[in-house]
């Protein structure tokens, strides 16, 4: 899994490479410029610019097809380095109360007839699903959730919670694109897992998500004194 996240990682960094590299070429027509600035764009790391990752993404996202690529190299990529950034930028800083936990409704279980959608805490924690325990994680952590069924009550959640970060659960698919349209909000993704298919009894890695929510916020004020 960490092999994975450093192989995206380096993905991400040598496509983003590419551009400036690229606009050094026209400009000098020397390949040695080009492949010095791609060396340098990979050692002093991402630009601060979404922009990139986003021209990165759809720049990727057809030459994967290309190539017969399978699964979702350029959401990993987005997934990967988004997150990166985000808990870069503000890993270890952000109030509990200031963050938002968004997940799929995907998780609920299929059968289930609480509506939890409007408001999670509906749900009677059965333990027939990942629900109840993520909102036993906020409860202990302190942080706010919310359960989307698509990307325009994710927005509309992400609107009125006004979070400072966001800690995602989805879908490669989902969880990638949704990361580049919640820009300028930064977000920690987690990809669930789809043991009986896409969009039915989703499952996600509970210790996981907990350890991105630890990632992102600030201390306890008592250990913020001690
Ligand atoms: S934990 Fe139980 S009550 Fe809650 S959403 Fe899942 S199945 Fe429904």
């Amino acid at each position: 899994m960490k092999d994975n996240c450093v192989f995206h990682y380096h993905l991400g960094l040598t496509v983003f490479s590419l551009f400036p590299g690229v606009i050094v070429l026209l400009l000098t027509h020397s390949l040695i410029w080009f492949l010095a600035s791609m060396v340098l764009v990979n050692i002093f790391g991402l630009s601060r610019k979404n922009i990139f990752l986003a021209i990165s993404f759809h720049v990727l996202k057809p030459m994967a097809g290309m190539f017969g690529g399978e699964g979702f190299v350029a959401e990993e990529m987005v997934i990967t380095l988004g997150s990166e950034k985000t808990l870069k930028k503000f890993g270890g800083g952000v109030p509990p109360g200031r963050i938002l936990l968004l997940l799929p409704h995907c998780l609920q279980r299929h059968d289930c007839q609480r509506r939890i959608t409007y408001d999670p805490y509906n749900c009677v924690r059965c333990g027939r699903c990942p629900i109840g325990e993520l909102l036993d994680l906020a409860d202990r952590t302190g942080v706010k959730i919310a359960i989307a069924t698509g990307g325009t009550l994710a927005r509309r959640y992400v609107k009125e919670a006004r979070p400072i970060a966001v800690v995602a659960v989805a879908c490669p698919r989902d969880l990638g694109q949704g990361m580049l349209d919640a820009h300028p909000v930064p977000v920690a993704g987690v990809e669930n897992t789809r043991p009986v298919g896409d969009c039915l009894d989703t499952q996600v890695d509970i210790p996981t998500v907990e350890r991105r929510i630890k990632e992102l916020m600030s201390p306890p004020a008592a250990e913020t004194q001690g």
